[in-house]
């Protein structure tokens, strides 16, 4: 009788994933075992199911990032914590816009932000084991990252399955980086990424010298957003959030600045006082701290303005 609790062997994996019409790109090297350590129990189907899913979702894109030699050995999806996006966008924003997929390979970290669902956005990150101090998971889906510069960051939402197993991977490749010693020239720990070329584009810097891409800088899209609510957001792709921010700014205009306005037009001394400070602190809320937030979330990564011109 076969060991219930050996883990599954590659050819296992890859039956399984075809008998659920989840095949994976047989071009990338994925280290399956990793992947998918258990194929039997309750609910397993499931757990498949959503990481193959996402692993499915990146594909296209990991197909043109990896290097030669580069092989897949964890991939999974959490949430960035961002207590700045949190406090003025709401959590559930927040949740959305910083959806970010983790693919340990074994020369690199790469971060890509995504949909809920998994799919790319435009943000792309690469982390070398030499830039990390620590990488530490913790028992409530939590992962906490520390870089080599000092930056330090938090995430949250892995599925239960990954906290163990993700953690353990990168012990390995750390592991074998430093027998290897492989220390690449950074400009930051956090390197962004070109979304159209996968080249680094340096700290500061919102051009790419390597295939003519250009970006947006944050203080660019700040200054729309300052201008007209909202189009700081449109800029950088968060369409949905743009709308409900347009939305809500049209609301405010026609329900509480024209009817304030007519007030003061028609009132007394005391009703043009009040009626000047609520204006006042519509406009700083709606632009003001648009403007801000906008700064603060456009940062964190690439926004493309014009594409590829090679
Ligand atoms: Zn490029």
């Amino acid at each position: 009788m076969a060991d219930e609790n050996a883990p599954p062997t590659e050819e296992e994996i890859l039956a399984k994933l075809s008998q659920l019409k989840l095949e994976l790109n047989p071009e990338i090297p994925y280290h399956l075992q990793n992947l998918f350590p258990v194929l039997t129990g309750w609910f397993i189907n499931g757990t498949i199911k959503n990481k193959a899913t996402l692993i499915r979702a990146l594909e296209p894109r990991l197909e043109e990032m990896l290097k030669p030699g580069e092989e897949v050995l964890y991939i999974s999806k959490g949430v960035r914590n961002s207590l700045a996006a949190a406090f003025f966008m709401g959590a559930l924003w927040a949740n959305l816009l910083n959806q970010t997929a983790f693919i340990l390979t074994n020369a690199r970290l790469l971060m890509i932000r995504t949909n809920t669902t998994g799919t790319p956005q435009n943000n792309f990150w690469v982390i070398y084991y030499s830039e990390i101090q620590k990488f530490k998971g913790s028992w409530t889906g939590g992962m906490e990252l520390r870089l080599k510069d000092g930056r330090s960051m938090s995430f949250s939402g892995f599925p239960k399955t990954d906290r163990k197993l993700m953690s353990e991977c990168f012990e390995t490749a750390l592991h074998d980086y430093r027998e290897k010693g492989f220390e690449p020239t950074t400009t930051q720990s956090m390197e962004t990424l070109c979304a159209y070329c996968y080249e680094t584009v340096p700290k500061e810097e919102f051009d790419c010298e390597a295939c003519g891409a250009t970006y947006w800088k944050p203080s660019q899209l700040a200054l729309r957003s300052l201008i007209f609510p909202s189009w700081g957001d449109f800029l950088m792709g968060h369409t949905m959030l743009a709308c409900f921010e347009l939305l809500g700014y049209v609301a405010g205009l026609l329900f509480l600045v024209i009817p304030t306005i007519l007030t003061m037009w028609s009132g007394r001394q005391g009703q043009v006082t009040a009626g000047v400070i609520v204006l006042a602190m519509y406009f700083f809320f709606a632009h003001v701290v648009d403007a801000i937030v906008t700064y603060s979330v456009a940062r964190k990564g690439l926004h493309p303005r014009t594409g590829s011109t090679s």
